[in-house]
């Protein structure tokens, strides 16, 4: 089976960022993408809030990113990462193309925007129901189009469409948007946006392509028709977690749970970007979870290569695990430290909660803090230890 130290899943603003730092920083990575690089900015024209470019188009700024990645000879495959198991203590990334054996993971594979589920949309998506803009926005030329939501995607791409538009009629379900206030302003001074309160869309009707829909405003009940050829659903967002999903704990909705190093409940499994339970979902924060999933992926590779070196390869050694999450064990490990230093010996200290795999592997998690003599890899006798005496007898 083919092995890599890094493979990257999702290949958009997150996944090209943590592909350049983790060429930078010496790793082996491999670059998998199902679609085209560069992911949702694909679909917008207008990236202003990128720092250091004050407008670019999203697919050109997704172009610079790829180019950044392959400047630092970054593979880029075109697969889909249908899968990612745990076997054993190896983690394998199961594609449409093969199999991969990976050191470290890092799932950056965003996130697309959800349907409204109201009758007539699915089967009209394409044929007047859209879910962007820039996509779509043209074949709307002076006619009026509907958009649908409230937040800072709505009101942002309810004023592009009118560039295209005669009138953009955004409906909401509340009587204000939670957009920023800076686009709602632009929003509520442009003459073609018409803000359509309390109100959310019962039916999609048409012969084929939409051609009606049928509103209820919420606070009154009353039904009303609005007669136009497009509507443009942005009403929240669903996370691309397949691969995944089950796998690493995530929020309600699926929204990858992270620390602050991005790491998932599964160790050596990273999570970036717009995939992962957060507030803002951006260029800037999914590259900048990115750059920290992968400084963490290229810390824990050089961990395990570490624990191998110094735990599974030697003929014999003596190590202490223990939780850095608990205080009276941390301080353990000092008192090791000095009995070691005493006795002139090496003895490695390694923290059982990081290295949960490891600990686990040689059945100690259920035991920490514990003493351990290892030959070959293999366990030779361990001692649960609780004070200096104990460690002072466990070394003879
Ligand atoms: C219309 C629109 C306008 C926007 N405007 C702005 C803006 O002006 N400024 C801003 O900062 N942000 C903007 N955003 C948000 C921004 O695009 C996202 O926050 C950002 O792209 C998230 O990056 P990401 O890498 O986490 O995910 P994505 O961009 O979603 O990229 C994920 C990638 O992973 C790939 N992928 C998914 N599953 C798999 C799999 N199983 N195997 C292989 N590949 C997979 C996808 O194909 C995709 O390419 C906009 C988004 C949209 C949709």
């Amino acid at each position: 089976m083919e092995k890599r130290e890094l493979v990257i899943i999702g290949a958009g603003p997150a996944g090209m960022t943590a592909a350049i730092y983790g060429r930078r920083s010496g790793l082996d990575v491999l670059l998998l993408e199902k679609g085209a690089t560069g992911g949702q900015i694909n679909v917008t024209e207008e990236i202003e809030n990128w720092p250091g470019v004050q407008h670019s188009t999203g697919p050109d700024l997704g172009k610079m990113f790829r180019e950044h990645a392959l400047k630092f000879d970054t593979e880029i495959r075109t697969a889909d990462a249908k899968k990612v198991e745990l076997r054993g203590d190896k983690k394998i990334v199961v594609t449409d193309k093969g199999e991969i054996e990976a050191e470290a993971i890092i799932v950056a594979t965003g996130a697309h925007f959800r349907r409204l589920g109201c009758e007539g949309e699915a089967e009209r998506i394409g044929q007047g129901v859209s879910f962007c803009a820039v996509c779509d926005g043209a074949f709307f030329e002076d006619e009026e189009v509907a958009v649908v939501g409230g937040g800072n995607t709505a009101v942002e791409e309810g004023v592009y469409l009118t560039k295209f538009a005669s009138k953009v009629y955004i409906i909401h379900r509340r009587d204000e948007f939670r957009a920023d206030r800076a686009a709602i302003e632009r929003a509520l001074s442009n003459p073609k946006v018409v803000p359509v309160w309390n109100t959310v869309v019962e039916r999609i009707e048409g012969d084929g392509m939409v051609e009606n829909l049928v509103l209820k405003n919420v606070k009154t009940g009353e039904i009303s028709n609005l007669k136009v050829p497009g509507v443009f659903m942005f009403v929240g967002q669903t996370p691309d977690d397949d691969c995944v999903r089950g796998l690493v704990d995530a929020v309600k909705g699926g929204w990858i749970k992270v620390n602050e190093n991005m790491e998932t409940s599964v160790e050596g499994i990273f999570a970036a970007g717009d995939v992962c339970d957060k507030h803002l979902r951006q260029v800037i924060t999914a590259a900048s979870d990115g750059a920290i999933a992968a400084m963490g992926a290229s810390a824990y590779i050089n961990e395990q290569l570490h624990l191998r070196t110094t735990l599974l390869e030697p003929e014999s050694v003596t190590a202490f695990f223990y939780s850095s999450i608990d205080e009276k064990q941390v301080r353990l490990s000092t008192a090791v430290e000095s009995a070691a230093k005493a006795k002139g010996v090496k003895i490695p200290l390694i923290d059982g909660y990081r290295n949960a795999r490891m600990t686990e592997k040689l059945n100690l998690s259920a035991r920490l803090p514990v003493m351990v003599e290892l030959r070959k890899g293999e366990v030779a006798r361990t001692e649960t230890v609780t004070s200096e005496a104990d460690i002072s007898k466990f070394l003879g």
